[in-house]
């Protein structure tokens, strides 16, 4: 069965992808991927977001492309000043549906650093604020600093929403993000039955708060894994996998889910239709 679905975070413009962009689209489409979102990193790449955006919507039968460009917290190495500026540029001049990725990340201990981290914490601040200036949702990307994304969210106020992307935190935290309006976004992690604290975060959310996403060329669900030595790379036409693992997590039919999240994923992304 295909369903219509909507790959919610995609790194679909980088180079890993500039041999087969166009077939895999297409693939996805047929595979149901009906919509995706290009998500930004890094100031350096700005460009090449946007042209893949106007690349893909050129094509016929291919999904609707979206543009969340953003400042990624794991690349805070990178970032200057004049990138939040070119970031605003963007979202005066392009159409974009979202500020990301934006967050905190200290999984590597020299982002734990007070200076690196308050850098992080600055650059979310002022993408949180440019993202209220200009009415947008924002993706998040949070590992291992759910309290303090938390913290800034409240300071700051923030009551546009968005997708807390590959939900990575605990039960508690899970609500309190849903509580502040964002959904949860779940990768190919949920096709792996190890991965307990997810399923356990699935079980107690409920089908209501959860969009789906493949992260690609990262996070490959477990079946397209063709190697346990080199990663496999991860495409939106892997969708329908993610979909099928969230479906056998919840114990919910598949199309009772994809229509779920489908309308989730409108919702936090304030599209009306
Ligand atoms: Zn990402």
């Amino acid at each position: 069965m295909r369903f219509p679905l909507f790959d919610t975070h995609t790194h679909f413009d980088v180079p890993d992808f500039d041999s087969d962009r166009i077939e895999l689209a297409q693939q996805a489409k047929i595979v149901g991927v009906e919509r995706l979102i290009l998500i930004g990193f890094s100031e350096s790449r700005f460009s090449d977001l946007i042209r893949t955006q106007h690349e893909l919507n050129q094509l016929q039968h291919a999904p609707i492309s979206y543009l969340a460009p953003g400042l990624h917290p794991f690349y805070v190495e990178q970032h200057l000043p004049e990138h939040l500026e070119r970031l605003e540029q963007i979202l005066k001049q392009e159409s974009c549906v979202a500020v990301g990725e934006i967050g905190l990340d200290t999984f590597l201990s020299q982002h734990k650093q007070p200076e690196i981290y308050q850098k992080q914490k600055d650059f979310f601040s002022n993408q949180l604020e440019l993202a209220r200036q200009y009415d947008k949702p924002v993706l998040l990307h949070i590992r291992k600093a759910h309290a303090d994304v938390l913290h800034i969210l409240k300071q700051q106020h923030f009551k546009l929403g968005g997708i807390a992307h590959a939900f990575s935190g605990g039960v508690e935290e899970a609500k309190a993000f849903i509580q502040l309006g964002f959904k949860l976004g779940i990768t190919g992690q949920i096709t792996n039955p190890n991965a307990k604290k997810l399923h356990r975060v699935v079980a107690e959310v409920g089908i209501e708060h959860l969009v789906l996403e493949t992260d690609c060329p990262d996070m490959t669900p477990l079946c397209c894994q063709q190697s346990t030595e080199h990663r496999t790379r991860n495409t939106p036409v892997n969708l329908p996998y993610v979909l099928e693992g969230l479906a056998a997590s919840l114990t919910i039919d598949e199309e009772t889910v994809a229509q779920k999240v489908w309308e989730n994923s409108l919702k936090a992304l304030q599209l009306t239709q």
